[in-house]
Order: structure tokens, then C-alpha cells, then sequence
């Protein structure tokens, strides 16, 4: 894999400060969602009480799922400060742009990234 150029890197990093923004409101949209359910029930049938609870569950998923990736994407922000990004952690590798672009909070090169997933 080639390393980044000047240009791709500042892409990327603008492409983390947006996925670190959206993951942000995500977690805040979550966080107001994920209150425990409290429902009248006077006011309230069985149905609407077991859709709420569902929901919360929903938005506790995506709240863990979104924590997971900001996590990341704080990581790779980290990394481009200190002029590490781009580089696979575990090979130490470029990672490649055309990787970088599809999920630019990556911090293993594809091969690295299979043989961990085939564990
Ligand atoms: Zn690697």
C-alpha cells in the first residue's frame, strides 16, 4: 500500500471531525431515548409499554455501537495529531487510502484486520 499524501490525509481528517460529530448527536439522540421506560399505565395499553421498551432497547444498541466508533474515531484523531495516522498498529504498514476512505477511523491494514477477524 502506498502512504498518504498531504492532501488525502487532510480529507481523511476532515472525513473523522464529520463521523466524530454525527457519532456525537447519535449518542446524545440515544441518550435522551434510552431513559428507563416509565409509563402510565391508566394512560397507556400493554402494546404501547412493550413498543417503548423496545425502542429503548433499540437505542441502547446503537448507543453501545456508536460509544464503540467514537472511541476510534477519537483514537485516529489522536494519531493523525501526532503524525501516526494511516499506519496499520499491528504491522505498522500503510493502510491505504481506498481503506482509509470507506472507514477512516481504521487502525489495521486489511490483512491485519481479516486475520484478526478469522480468530
Ligand atoms: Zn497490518
Amino acid at each position: 500500500m502506498d502512504e498518504l499524501t498531504e492532501a488525502q490525509a487532510q480529507a481523511l481528517h476532515a472525513a473523522l471531525l464529520a463521523l466524530k460529530e454525527q457519532l456525537e448527536q447519535q449518542l446524545q439522540q440515544a441518550e435522551s431515548a434510552a431513559k428507563p421506560v416509565q409509563l402510565d399505565q391508566t394512560l397507556l395499553g400493554r402494546v404501547s409499554r412493550m413498543d417503548a421498551m423496545q425502542q429503548q432497547s433499540v437505542a441502547l444498541s446503537t448507543k453501545g455501537h456508536a460509544n464503540v466508533t467514537l472511541k476510534k474515531v477519537l483514537a485516529a484523531l489522536n494519531a493523525h495529531a501526532k503524525g501516526e495516522y494511516g499506519y496499520c498498529r499491528r504491522c505498522d504498514e500503510p493502510i491505504g487510502f481506498g481503506r482509509l476512505q470507506a472507514q477512516p477511523e481504521s487502525s489495521l491494514c486489511l490483512k491485519c484486520q481479516s486475520q484478526i477477524d478469522d480468530q
